[in-house]
């Protein structure tokens, strides 16, 4: 039997592994990550190489280190060129993904490695009983670190594209394309937040083609996805002290930026846009329909647009993250999260983090500022 079973190998259950196994109280033998793919962080690396991101929105002292400057000490001794861009030290995805990798070797965490999914979680006597769909497994322990990027949100209209014409619509969070350059040009991207600029911009530099980006709403611009006192007491303490989870729930909504994105990036679209390379249509999609080599996007205000291939960069479905074989456990909001307690345990030994843990953690809790709030937690709950 583990000490610890983290589902998910993902940003948030490999903070939580590398944080237990550094503080010195986990061995590797006792530790097991269980994920479906074959490599730690793949949904990350997927994801982040096809929309071509070049540095990441935190800053530089959020990594998977329990050291707080220890991906600004690694770029100094790896003299890394480009390290950190602008005055909040953004690091670039290279040199995060680096990082990543050499804690990685240094702790071992590859040997921690268990390639399956998980299909079921049951309660045994003082233990877990996690059925994978590579076996049965025990743990004293189980952190559920599963996520929402597996759950792209696929628009009404899009469900229908996809079903008739895969080849020509992909959602960033999809694993059928490992490059959208594969896809016939001329593209239509749709959404309006960070990932739809990083896309745009990849593909303006690949493609001699006018790419056309579909949003909803004006562009909104803010540093980060939430305002950095959710970081810590200047919000955090009324948060924890609200009792009522369903106001907890609304201060989360409030303080998100979605479909945000800095102003380095916002200026990099205008740019784009001067030069004509980007064109910007801010409307709603009422429909869209296959036309030899053409998609033809409908729009309610504006002329509809001929693309040849539709990327969705329209974030994660906003259902609540619990999935099929988590539905049987008790106690969660009408929102549909758990009800969760300091320790961020749902049930008598299973820890949650990421979205699922978002009740305790605030709006922060599916970033990497999260994974190492949640990591800290359950690192001073081990022994
Ligand atoms: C394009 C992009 C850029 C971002 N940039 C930043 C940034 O700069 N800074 C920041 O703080 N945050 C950023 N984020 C937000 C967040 O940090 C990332 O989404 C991060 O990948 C979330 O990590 P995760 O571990 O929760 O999810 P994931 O990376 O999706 O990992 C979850 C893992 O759980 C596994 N899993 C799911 N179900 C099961 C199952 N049944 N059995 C076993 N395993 C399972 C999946 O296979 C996956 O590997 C960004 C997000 C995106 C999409």
């Amino acid at each position: 039997m583990y000490k610890w079973i983290i589902i998910g190998g993902g940003i948030h259950g490999c903070t939580i592994a590398t944080f237990l196994l550094k503080s010195g109280k986990v061995k590797k033998d006792e530790l097991l990550i269980i994920d479906p793919y074959p490599v730690p962080l793949y949904k990350w690396k997927t994801i982040t190489s096809k929309i071509g991101m070049d540095y990441l929105r935190s800053p530089s002292v959020h990594h998977l280190d329990p050291a707080p400057f220890s991906l600004q000490k690694y770029a100094r001794d790896n003299k890394v060129t480009a390290p950190f861009i602008g005055r909040f030290k953004r690091p670039s995805l290279s040199l995060f993904n680096a990082h990543c990798e050499a804690l990685f070797a240094e702790t071992d965490l590859y040997s921690c490695w268990f390639r399956a999914k998980v299909e079921n979680l049951a309660p045994g006597k003082k233990k877990w009983m996690v059925h994978t769909t590579n076996g049965r497994l025990e743990a004293k322990r189980v952190v559920l670190a599963i996520g929402m990027n597996t759950q792209p949100s696929y628009p009404a209209w899009a469900e229908e594209l996809a079903k008739s014409n895969p080849h020509r619509i992909h959602h960033i969070f999809d694993d059928d394309l490992q490059s959208i350059r594969e896809m016939p040009p001329s593209f239509g991207i749709v959404g309006g937040g960070i990932s739809s600029i990083h896309t745009a911009v990849h593909l303006c530099n690949v493609h001699n083609e006018k790419v056309k980006l579909i949003k909803r709403h004006p562009f909104r611009v803010h540093d980060f996805d939430s305002d950095p006192g959710w970081l810590g007491p200047k919000y955090l303490t009324s948060f924890r002290k609200e009792n009522d989870l369903n106001i907890r729930r609304k201060m989360i909504t409030q303080a998100r930026h979605r479909g945000s994105m800095p102003r380095n990036l916002f200026m990099k679209a205008k740019r784009l846009y001067g030069r004509g390379q980007l064109e910007v249509i801010t409307d709603e999609i009422s429909g869209v329909r296959a036309a030899g080599s053409y998609i033809d996007i409908r729009l309610k205000e504006n002329q509809s647009q001929k693309v040849s291939s539709v990327i969705l960069t329209t974030g994660a479905a906003s259902r609540h993250p619990i999935h099929d074989w988590l539905t049987h456990m008790p106690k969660c909001t009408s929102c549909g999260f758990p009800i969760i307690n300091k320790n961020l345990e749902w049930e008598n030994g299973l820890h949650v983090s990421g979205p699922l843990a978002e009740l305790e953690i605030g709006p922060v809790s599916r970033n990497i500022a999260g994974a190492r709030k949640t990591a800290e937690i359950i690192t001073a709950l081990a022994n």
